[in-house]
């Protein structure tokens, strides 16, 4: 008798643990022992194979890159959804998870194609109860394949060969999010953000820098000219809980991402530091949009196989928090993107709102904070080095500096007015999804113009341009505009988005990215000095 229970446990407990899988849903790493990551074919095989069988999904494209490859997505829906429109109408909260944005960090487009069989074919599929999945495997489908050694700087060695970082083109997808210039970046915006409109968005990147004591640290898309609320729900209660479930239920670490500086700050360190908030970045953009969003960063001082398991430790946690929590996520959006709407119409020309930001420390330290100890080291010249240790300690009380403060403000209008000759910026704001719209007669309105006095241009080429930074100010003013010029009510949707691209002083705005570089060229006068050519309407006579 006992032997038979015995023999019961056992096999409760080895079919719980190890599902069995067919080998076309067997993984390139499962399969070389993490030395290969998947090649674009075969990940391609892998969808074809796990769609087989399963009523619960349907292959969508986000479009096609730069070489001409289709970028798949799979929408995940019990009972299976097909057309946005359908998603919309069963209410449900639609998570959008990317990976291989940059085609070296190669664990998110591992790990999707993991979820995939779990969620269609295995224990996974309660995931589908109560929310709409979108799994987009494989971002950068060009670079994935120019699969070399070195790609990854200071990455512990596995797999042995990865992908580039930039596409095809030469641009990093994740500093494109406002100019959009790459077929990825318009593909996501327009076939996926615009139609299917995630409630969250989750893009999963590798990071090698600082040597922290986690296996995958994340950031919420940081807040900064948006509102407040889905930043708040995220970072105070999201991410918090994900934690502690990832903590509990896979003995994984994961905790804030940022950076730090032995050389600057000595050791122990007092304070580490996050990245920017422009919403050239695809994640930050979102809190511009009204949504949620999440950085994944697996470590990538470990091993390709533990990266692997804490990108799938966080996602099944995201994915079971929000399967629980999606429709207070929904409406929570929702709110915000009326209240994003509610400013503009109350205080459209009173209240002024941040268009440059500088990071400042949160109010609360993190009570511990995990990281490689060092040794200090003082060579017989008195010079002074830090080594590491192979212990992780934790930190107390130690500064994180990812909040964001305005370091200039530009009042919030009623909204712009563009010259009909601009027709290639109205195209590029329409193509973000904002309302845009011929005047049908010739108006008079009120509100301020911005003299330009001084162009900076940054002598280096970042991402193919040389950014601009100008200086000026603006001046009240009544102006005549015609029929056929392009009106832009900021009482819409992307109000906050609209203004952080519109703001001639914006610091990832269209004028940065050289949008207005030839309009510049061609209207200044003999002192250099001319006027930004969008409008800010305070009242329309
Ligand atoms: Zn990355």
């Amino acid at each position: 008798m006992k032997i038979v229970i015995v023999a019961v446990i056992v096999l409760i407990c080895f079919s719980a643990n190890a599902e069995q899988w067919p080998s076309g849903l067997i993984t390139k790493p499962e399969k070389t022992a993490y030395q290969e990551t998947s090649t674009y074919q075969d990940v391609i095989n892998f969808i074809s194979e796990v769609q087989k069988g399963s009523s619960h999904v349907t292959e969508i494209s986000l479009g096609s890159s730069f070489e001409g490859k289709n970028i798949p997505v799979l929408v995940l829906a019990n009972p299976k959804i097909s057309y946005p429109e359908e998603a919309k109408t069963s209410g449900k909260p639609i998570i959008y998870i990317q990976g291989n944005i940059h085609a070296g960090e190669v664990e998110g487009k591992e790990v999707i194609q993991i979820l995939l069989r779990e969620i269609l074919h295995g224990s996974k599929s309660h995931l589908l109860d109560n929310q709409i999945i979108l799994f987009a495997p494989i971002y950068n489908t060009d670079s994935n394949d120019k699969m070399a050694t070195g790609h990854r700087t200071s990455q512990e060695g596995s797999p042995i060969e990865t992908g580039l970082r930039a596409n095809s083109q030469g641009w990093d997808l994740n500093r494109d999010g406002i100019k959009m210039e790459a077929l990825e970046t318009r593909g996501l915006i327009q076939n996926i953000i615009l139609p299917w409109d995630p409630t969250l968005f989750v893009d999963l990147h590798t990071t090698n820098g600082t040597w922290h004591g986690y296996s995958l640290t994340w950031a919420p898309s940081y807040h900064y000219a948006g509102e407040k609320a889905p930043y708040d729900f995220t970072w105070d209660k999201l991410l918090p809980q994900v934690t502690d479930k990832v903590k509990k239920n896979h003995r994984i670490h994961l905790g804030p991402y940022a950076n730090y500086s032995i050389e600057r700050q000595g050791w122990p360190i007092q304070s580490i530091t996050t990245y920017n908030h422009h919403p050239r970045y695809l994640v930050n953009q979102f809190s511009l949009r009204n949504r949620m969003a999440i950085l994944s960063e697996a470590f990538a001082h470990e091993r390709f196989y533990q990266r692997m398991n804490s990108t799938h430790a966080f996602l099944t946690e995201i994915l079971e928090f929000t399967n629980k929590n999606g429709q207070e996520m929904l409406a929570i959006n929702a709110q915000t993107e009326a209240d994003a709407i509610q400013l503009v119409r109350e205080q459209g020309g009173k209240v002024k709102k941040g268009v440059r930001f500088k990071k400042i420390p949160l109010e609360e330290p993190i009570a511990k904070y995990r990281t490689y100890d060092h040794h200090k080291v003082i060579s017989a010249d008195g010079q002074i080095s830090y080594l590491r240790t192979p212990n992780i300690i934790e930190l107390h009380n130690v500064i994180n500096n990812s909040a964001f403060e305005a370091t200039l403000e530009s009042t919030l209008p009623l909204g712009y007015i563009i010259p009909a000759e601009l027709t290639s910026i109205a195209q590029h704001l329409k193509a973000h999804g904002t309302i845009v719209t011929p005047l049908t007669e010739n108006i008079s309105a009120t509100g301020e113009v911005f003299t330009i006095r001084k162009i900076i241009r940054t002598p280096s080429n970042f991402q193919g341009h040389h950014m601009l930074t100008i200086e000026g100010g603006f001046a009240p003013t009544t102006k005549k505009f015609k029929q056929g010029d392009f009106i832009i009510d900021l009482a819409q949707p992307l109000a906050n988005l609209i203004f952080y691209m519109l703001e001639p002083q914006s610091d990832d705005g269209l004028v940065t990215w050289n949008f207005f570089d030839d309009y510049f060229e061609d209207n200044k006068n003999s002192d250099g000095i001319v006027e930004y050519p969008v409008f800010k309407y305070f009242e329309i006579k």
